[in-house]
C-alpha cells in the first residue's frame, strides 16, 4: 500500500454516480437511463484497464434493475466486482435513515449483502451519501454487519472541525467516519471539458478538505446525481499529476481511503462524537420530509408491523408446532392452498415473506419514503405497499388458523405479539346463537370478560363483539363465548371513563380533559387541533409571515358518547374548522376560507391506561400544516423521542443560527412510536401509528407536545421562502402532496409515573394491537393459552422473531432484541419449544459465540441500547 509519507497530499478520487432510483422522474424513466449508464460503465471497464475503480453508490438494487433487462451482462459484472474495480453494497437501497424502523434498516443491509455476495466482495463501508440526517444508532447497526467505517454528508454543524472522527452509538459501538463536508457532488458539475477545468476542480476540493483533514489522504468524491462515468478520467489524472508537485491524484475507492487514513492516524487520536447529527447549518437537513405525504409514513409503519410483528413470528411458530406435533398436527381445511406449514417445506412462506420485504424496501429509498418526489413516483408506491400488506395479511391469517386449529374447539383466540401479559381491547367476528347475543368471554381459568357489540357490523348469522382480555406475551389465549340477554343500554353520559381515567370533551373547542382517578392529576386542552400556513415545499416547512394559526373549530362541536359498554367507552367529537383555502401569495394565507370537517374519536378500556384517539380530517385546504397539541403543564428544557434502538433526549431550545446557515433551525424532530415530556416524577407520552414528526414547544405554561397529523404543500422544491437557502430539487408542482380528501391519524395519550420508562410499553401496545379470531374446529392438543417465547427482563424490546435468512436448517429461530433503557439491564429468554443450542449471532446471522444458557434460559446482560441477535436451534 502506498501512503502519504512524503508529506504530499494524496487525493483519492472516487468516481461514482448518485442514483436515486425514483425521484423527479418515476422508476422506469430512471431505469431506462440506468441501462445506458451501466452499458457505458461496463464498456469503459472492458476497453480501458487504466479505469481502475467505480463506486456503485452503495446499493445493490441497481444491479437487479439492470440485469432484469440485461441478464447477459451478469458475468461481466461478476468479473469487475471480483477484480475490485466495481464497489457494490452494503445497502440494498439507500433509505432515509430516520423513517424506516431499526429492523427495516437491518433487513436493508442484510439484503444488500445477500445480493452483493452473488457477485463478489461487499464494500464494507457504511456509505450514506445523501440521506437527510444521521441517526444515533447507526454505528451499532453497521457494527452488526462487521462494518467499522462510514462516510456521510448531511447533519453535522461546524463544531465538527475534522473530516475524520469516531462516531459512537449509545451502546458504545463506534465507527471511523470520513465526513464529506462538501457532499458527494463536490467535484461537479459534470461533465467537465478540459485539463484546466479538471485542475481547477481538484484545487477547489483541496481548499475545502485540507484544512479539515487529519491525514495526508483526502476523499475526493467524483460524481453527482445520475451522472454517467467519464471515460477520459484516467487521462485527465495522468496529465494533472505531471503538473502537481505538492499532491498526487489517485483513482481509487472508499476502502483505499480508509486503509490509508488508518495507516496514518490511530483511532484513539481522533475526536469522538456520540449520537445523532441533525443540523442544517452546513448542508440541507430537509426535516420537513418527516411530514410530507403522511400516508407514506403510515403505510411504511403498517408494512413493517405486519411483517415483523405478525407474519414472521406466526409462520415461524406454526412451523415449529407442526414439527413438534408430527402426526397429531391438525391441518385446518384448506381455503385455497395456503403455503405449506411443514418445517421441511418452509421455503414457500419464506419466499413470500422475502417478496413482501422487497416490496417494502423498494419504498424506503430516501426520495421515496420521504415524500419529496413527483406525484407519479408516489402513486407507484401505493401498489407496492398494498401488495406487501396483502402477503403479510394472508400469511398471518393462515398461521392464526393453523395454530388455533391445534387448541380447543369453539373458542375465540386472541394473539398478542408483544412481550409480557397484556390487557387490551380487541374485536372479533363470532357466530350468532339463536336469538341470544354474546355477553361475555371466559378463559380456561374461568376469568370472565364482559363484551359489547360493535354497532353496524352484524350479518344474518354473525356479529362483531369487542372485549379487553389479558393475553400472555408472544402468545395466545382462547375464550369461550357466553350468550345471554343483552344488558339494557345505559344512558350515555357526557364523558367516558375506565378504572384509571375520566375523559371529557370541552363543549366549546372540542379539546379533551383527562383526569386520573384518585391521583388529583388533571390535564385540560389536550388534542387541540392547531392549523398553520405552510409556504415551504416537500422538503421544508416554512411558516407564513405572519404565522396565522387557527386554534379551534368555527362553531360549537357536536359531542356524543357513541360506545358505553363494559369493554370500551368512546367519545365522538364532530367539528368544522374554517381554514384559509390556500396561500394568497407565497407569503400569507388567503382571506377566503373553506370548511374542513373533523371527527375525533377518543376511547378508553378497562385495564388499559391510555386514551386512544382517531382523528379523521376531510381536508379541503391547501398549503398548511395540521397538528394536535398536548399541553403538559410540566416545565422542562428537554424532551424525549423514541428512535430505532433506544430513546433520544433533545433540548427544547433551538440552536442559535445566523444568516449563514443553509437552513434555519426547526423544533420538529423524528420519532418512532412515541414522544414524551416528563420531570422524572411523572409525565405525558403521546404514542402514534406511523406519525413520525413531533415538536415540543416551550410555553409559559410548560412544555406542549405538537404532533403533526399532516402537512399540505404543492411543490417539490421552491427557492422563495426563508427557512432554507436554495433549492433541494427541481421546481415542480406536486398537487397530490396537498392531501386533499380524507386523512386519518391514530395516536394515544399515555399519562405515566416516573420517566418515559413508565409509559413506553403502553406506546408499544398502542402501536401493535392484538388480533382475535373465532375458531370452530380444534383438535384440543394445545391448551387454552400458550406462548412462543418467554422473556423476563426490564427494558428488553424484541424487533425480530423469525426464521433465519435463506432457511438453511429446519427448526431454527432468529431473535433480535435490544435494551431500550439508558442504563444496563439483565434478562432471560427462552423459546417454548426446546432448543439444543443457543448462539449469539451478528446481524448477518453468522455465529459469534455460544449464548450463556442456564436451565434452558439464555441469560442476557446488555449495555444501554445494546442490540443482541440470538439463534436457537432445535
Ligand atoms: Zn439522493
Amino acid at each position: 500500500m502506498t501512503t502519504a509519507t512524503d508529506d504530499k497530499y494524496r487525493l483519492i478520487l472516487v468516481p461514482h454516480t448518485h442514483w436515486d432510483r425514483e425521484w423527479y422522474f418515476p422508476y422506469q424513466r430512471y431505469r431506462t437511463r440506468l441501462v445506458g449508464f451501466f452499458d457505458l460503465l461496463l464498456e469503459i471497464f472492458d476497453r480501458d484497464p487504466e479505469y481502475k475503480h467505480f463506486l456503485l453508490d452503495g446499493h445493490t438494487i441497481l444491479i437487479e434493475d439492470y440485469l432484469d433487462v440485461r441478464p447477459d451482462r451478469r458475468a461481466e459484472i461478476e468479473r469487475v466486482v471480483q477484480d475490485g474495480r466495481l464497489a457494490i453494497g452494503p445497502w440494498y437501497e439507500i433509505p432515509d435513515m430516520s423513517l424506516p424502523s431499526g429492523e427495516a434498516l437491518v433487513r436493508n443491509l442484510l439484503r444488500g449483502h445477500r445480493v452483493a455476495e452473488q457477485f463478489g466482495p461487499v464494500m464494507k463501508v457504511g456509505y450514506i451519501p445523501d440521506p437527510f440526517g444521521q441517526i444515533a444508532h447507526m454505528p451499532a447497526i453497521l457494527r452488526g454487519f462487521g462494518i467499522d467505517r462510514c462516510v456521510f454528508w448531511r447533519g453535522a454543524d461546524d463544531t465538527l472541525d475534522t473530516t475524520e472522527f469516531i462516531w459512537e452509538s449509545p451502546d458504545g459501538s463506534d465507527v471511523l467516519v470520513v465526513h464529506m463536508p462538501g457532499g458527494y457532488g463536490i467535484g461537479g458539475p459534470f461533465p467537465l471539458e478540459s485539463d484546466e477545468e479538471f485542475e481547477e476542480r481538484i484545487a477547489f476540493i483541496r481548499r475545502n478538505l485540507e484544512p479539515l483533514a487529519q491525514t495526508r489522504t483526502l476523499l475526493a468524491m467524483w460524481g453527482s446525481d445520475h451522472v454517467a462515468p467519464q471515460p477520459e478520467l484516467p487521462a485527465l489524472i495522468a496529465e494533472l499529476n505531471k503538473r502537481l508537485d505538492d499532491a498526487e491524484v489517485v483513482h481509487g475507492g472508499l476502502m483505499q481511503v480508509f486503509d490509508e487514513v488508518e495507516g496514518q492516524v490511530s483511532r484513539d487520536r481522533l475526536q469522538r462524537r456520540r449520537g445523532e447529527f441533525r443540523s442544517g447549518q452546513r448542508a440541507h437537513l430537509l426535516p420537513g420530509v418527516l411530514s410530507a405525504r403522511m400516508w407514506i409514513k403510515q403505510h411504511t409503519f403498517a408494512g413493517e408491523q405486519i411483517l415483523t410483528r405478525w407474519a414472521e413470528p406466526l409462520t415461524l411458530w406454526s412451523g415449529l408446532l407442526r414439527g413438534k406435533l408430527g402426526e397429531a398436527w391438525n391441518e385446518p381445511p384448506r381455503v385455497a392452498g395456503p403455503p405449506s406449514p411443514h418445517p421441511k417445506e418452509p421455503k414457500s412462506e419464506s419466499g413470500l415473506l422475502d417478496r413482501a420485504w422487497r416490496l417494502l424496501l423498494e419504498n424506503q429509498p430516501h426520495d421515496s419514503i420521504c415524500g419529496c418526489s413527483i406525484d407519479q413516483t408516489h402513486d407507484e408506491m401505493k401498489p407496492r405497499f398494498d401488495q406487501c400488506e396483502q402477503v403479510g395479511e394472508e400469511l398471518t391469517q393462515h398461521a392464526i388458523r393453523r395454530i388455533s386449529a391445534q387448541g380447543p374447539a369453539d373458542r375465540v383466540y386472541v394473539f398478542n405479539p408483544l412481550p409480557g401479559p397484556r390487557t387490551d381491547y380487541v374485536t372479533v367476528v363470532v357466530p350468532k346463537a339463536d336469538a341470544k347475543v354474546p355477553i361475555a368471554l371466559v378463559d380456561d381459568e374461568g376469568r370472565r370478560y364482559q363484551c359489547q357489540r360493535v354497532e353496524g357490523e352484524d350479518t344474518d348469522d354473525r356479529t362483531t363483539v369487542g372485549f379487553a382480555p389479558e393475553v400472555p406475551g408472544f402468545g395466545y389465549r382462547a375464550f369461550e363465548l357466553e350468550h345471554g340477554e343483552p344488558a339494557p343500554p345505559k344512558a350515555a353520559k357526557r364523558r367516558i371513563e375506565n378504572d384509571t381515567s375520566i375523559v371529557e370533551a370541552n363543549q366549546r373547542d372540542g379539546t379533551l380533559t383527562l383526569e386520573i382517578k384518585g391521583a388529583g392529576v388533571r390535564w385540560t386542552g389536550l388534542n387541540r387541533l392547531v392549523d398553520g400556513g405552510d409556504r415551504g415545499d416537500e422538503y421544508n416547512y416554512c411558516a407564513t409571515d405572519p404565522d396565522e394559526l387557527v386554534r379551534g373549530p368555527a362553531s360549537k362541536p357536536e359531542i356524543n358518547v357513541i360506545e358505553h359498554g363494559p369493554a370500551r367507552q368512546t367519545l365522538e367529537i364532530k367539528m368544522t374548522y374554517r381554514l384559509p383555502a390556500r396561500l394568497t401569495s407565497r407569503r400569507q394565507r388567503i382571506a377566503r376560507s373553506v370548511a374542513v370537517p373533523v371527527r375525533v374519536i377518543a376511547s378508553v378500556s378497562p385495564g388499559v391506561p391510555r386514551v386512544d384517539i382517531r382523528t379523521e380530517v376531510d381536508n379541503r385546504a391547501e398549503d398548511h400544516r395540521l397538528r394536535a397539541h398536548f399541553p403538559t403543564g410540566i416545565a422542562v428544557n428537554k424532551a424525549y423521542g423514541e428512535q430505532h434502538f433506544g430513546v433520544v433526549e433533545r433540548p427544547l431550545a433551538l440552536p442559535v443560527a445566523d444568516d449563514s446557515w443553509m437552513e434555519q433551525p426547526i423544533g420538529t424532530h423524528p420519532q418512532k412510536t412515541f414522544c414524551d415530556v416528563n420531570d422524572g416524577h411523572g409525565g405525558l407520552m403521546i404514542a402514534n401509528r406511523g406519525l413520525p414528526e413531533y415538536e415540543v414547544l416551550d410555553t409559559k405554561n410548560g412544555a406542549e407536545i405538537a404532533l403533526t397529523l399532516f402537512r399540505s404543500v404543492g411543490w417539490l422544491s421552491r427557492i422563495d421562502f426563508p427557512s432554507r437557502k436554495g433549492g433541494a430539487g427541481p421546481y415542480l408542482e406536486t398537487p397530490a402532496a396537498q392531501l386533499i380528501g380524507t386523512n386519518v391519524a391514530e395516536y394515544a395519550i399515555i399519562p405515566h409515573r416516573g420517566g418515559w420508562e413508565g409509559g413506553y410499553q403502553q406506546a408499544h401496545a398502542f402501536a401493535t394491537p392484538m388480533r382475535a379470531r373465532w375458531n370452530r374446529r380444534g383438535s384440543g392438543i394445545l391448551p387454552g393459552s400458550g406462548s412462543l417465547l418467554d422473556l423476563e427482563s426490564e427494558g428488553l424490546v424484541v424487533t425480530a422473531l423469525k426464521r433465519p435468512e435463506g432457511v438453511e436448517r429446519d427448526g431454527t429461530t432468529i431473535l433480535r432484541l435490544y435494551n431500550i433503557l439508558d442504563t444496563p439491564t439483565k434478562g432471560q429468554v427462552r423459546l417454548s419449544e426446546p432448543s439444543s443450542r443457543v448462539q449469539v449471532v451478528n446481524m448477518l446471522e453468522e455465529p459469534l459465540a455460544p449464548a450463556n444458557v442456564k436451565s434452558g434460559w439464555a441469560m442476557l446482560d446488555l449495555k444501554p441500547n445494546e442490540i443482541v441477535t440470538l439463534r436457537f436451534d432445535r
